[in-house]
């Protein structure tokens, strides 16, 4: 037998009865007496708006109406009685709004539940989270630096290892999405004055260039339009010419779908003493890079693409090479959170006996991003470029039946993940993606930065990259070009 504790007697609040005023104690005690496994069917509403219902065991409802009795007497009781009322602000003011101290009220929005619709994210990303990545994220929290976490961390630094293709002991997550690792990476490697090399062909090496501009870098730029790629002969030159520290390339240029070959580059860089710095944010899981065998000096992506964890952490790995420059500078980074000094430490990649406090990690964030490189794992990189390069290439198939043109004509060079569509002539892209959105609850984009207005962007990348998904979207964008060229007639 269980004793059903509802209340004790004086905690200020009624669960029979009425609402309680302002002063009034509460002398009720409600105790049914039922065996631990008897399944009871109650509906049980205390006053103060709470209310539950449902069919459990005594024991159940003995802990979840006790937990949720005490926690409510516990605020009826400080926003009644207690001289601190104004920290039960909310609940005071519901009770009694002449009393309240604040002069700003709670938002109506905020007294609502959170609505998220269900989306096909089938942009460049954040892609739709398997079921598994978001029960994983789900989970209660642990301590930051609880042990558990720490050999949490220390799986996701193998799972990194593994999806880069490195042995660089220097791998970790940002806490903070693919410009964390984008700045981190700057920001650790470059000291104020040095030359900085980036290849744009889109969007993202201007924003690396900016990046690398702000802490005071002396950056130059070699530019192509989007879709445009860079001869290793091209690179070169500008290496000698600029004699930069650090070069920048983008493999997966999301905002204009093409994968730039690496091969032999960071030779050149190596050749000229120079660090070789690769965004993968787009790219990997979907196509293949070899940090080690590319001689690739610090590697970064992000993990809401091809990884498909949500968006907020990234990747980031630093070899020999690179931990030479950024531990031997002679100015501090200007940034206190991406400094690797500290960030290494809490990773445990420093060769210290003792993991310090240096920020709070995102725990949820890297319980999903721990499963999704468990997922890459499982299924194996090389299964993983395979199924991105079959099923992009039924998307292309389709999307050329439709009467579309790919926007990169080299077949070899389209981002496998994230595919451009060049606009078709005649019509709105605007107004396609937004019929898209209305009609099909599915995410396609436009173009982003120098593609914008060129381009319109079909991602399908991880648990998204499916033939089965992409007959979805190309049934989407036929529907939207039947009807978007009649609306428009
Ligand atoms: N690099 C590339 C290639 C990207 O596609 C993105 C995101 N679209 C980023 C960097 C920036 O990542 P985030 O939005 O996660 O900061």
């Amino acid at each position: 037998m269980v004793s059903l504790i509802a209340l004790k007697s004086g905690a200020g609040l009624a669960i029979r009865g009425g609402t309680p005023s302002r002063g009034q104690k509460v002398k009720d005690l409600f105790v049914l007496n039922l065996h631990p496994n008897l399944t009871v069917r109650f509906s049980f509403s205390v006053s103060l708006g709470a209310g539950f219902s449902g069919t459990r065991t005594a024991a159940v409802m003995q802990r979840a109406l006790f937990s949720r009795s005490a926690q409510l007497a516990q605020q009826a009781a400080a926003a009644l009685d207690s001289p601190l009322a104004g920290r039960s602000a909310p609940l005071l003011q519901r009770l009694d709004r002449s009393m309240s101290s604040v002069t700003i009220p709670p938002p109506a929005c905020m007294l609502k539940p959170l609505e998220a619709p269900l989306r096909y994210l089938f942009g460049p990303g954040p892609s739709n989270v398997p079921p598994r990545v978001l029960a994983a994220g789900g989970r209660p929290i642990i301590g930051h630096l609880h042990p558990e976490m720490y050999e949490i961390m220390n799986d996701i630094k193998k799972g990194i290892q593994y999806a880069f293709q490195t042995e660089n002991n220097m791998t970790i997550s940002m806490s903070g999405s693919g410009h964390a690792a984008m700045e981190c990476a700057v920001f650790n490697t470059v000291e104020p004055g040095e030359s900085v090399l980036v290849a744009i062909n889109g969007i993202w090496g201007e924003r690396v260039a900016e990046i690398a501009e702000r802490m005071g870098a002396n950056v130059h730029r070699m530019v192509k339009s989007p879709g445009g790629y860079f001869s290793n002969k091209e690179i070169e030159q500008a290496v000698e010419k600029h004699k930069p520290v650090l070069f920048f390339l983008t493999h997966g240029e999301s905002s204009a779908g093409l994968c730039h070959p690496v091969d032999g580059i960071g030779d050149i860089c190596r050749k000229h003493n120079c660090l070789f710095l690769v965004d993968t944010v787009a790219s990997l899981g979907a196509a293949p890079i070899f940090m080690d065998k590319q001689n690739i000096d610090i590697l970064y992506t992000g993990s809401q693409k091809a990884l498909n964890a949500p968006p907020g952490t990234a990747p980031i790995s630093f070899n020999e090479r690179a931990c030479h420059k950024m531990f031997n500078r002679k100015t501090k980074p200007v940034s206190y959170l991406f400094d690797m000094t500290h960030l290494s430490n809490y990773w445990g990649c420093d060769g210290e006996p003792a993991r310090l406090y240096h920020h709070t990690g995102p725990v949820s964030g890297f319980f999903a991003l721990r499963e999704s490189l468990a997922i890459l794992a499982e299924k194996g990189l090389e299964e993983s470029w395979r199924k991105h390069k079959e099923v992009a290439a039924y998307l292309y198939r389709g999307l050329e039946d439709l009467g579309l043109k790919l926007f990169v004509p080299e077949r070899d060079l389209r981002l496998p993940s994230v595919t451009t569509i060049a606009i078709p002539e005649g019509y709105n892209w605007r107004e396609l993606l937004t019929y898209i959105m209305k009609h099909h609850q599915m995410e396609m984009t436009g173009g982003l930065g120098p593609s914008i207005g060129m381009v319109m962007r079909i991602g399908l990348m991880g648990y998204n990259c499916e033939k089965t998904n992409a007959d979805m979207a190309l049934h989407a964008l036929a529907d939207a070009l039947k009807t978007c060229k009649k609306s428009k007639a």
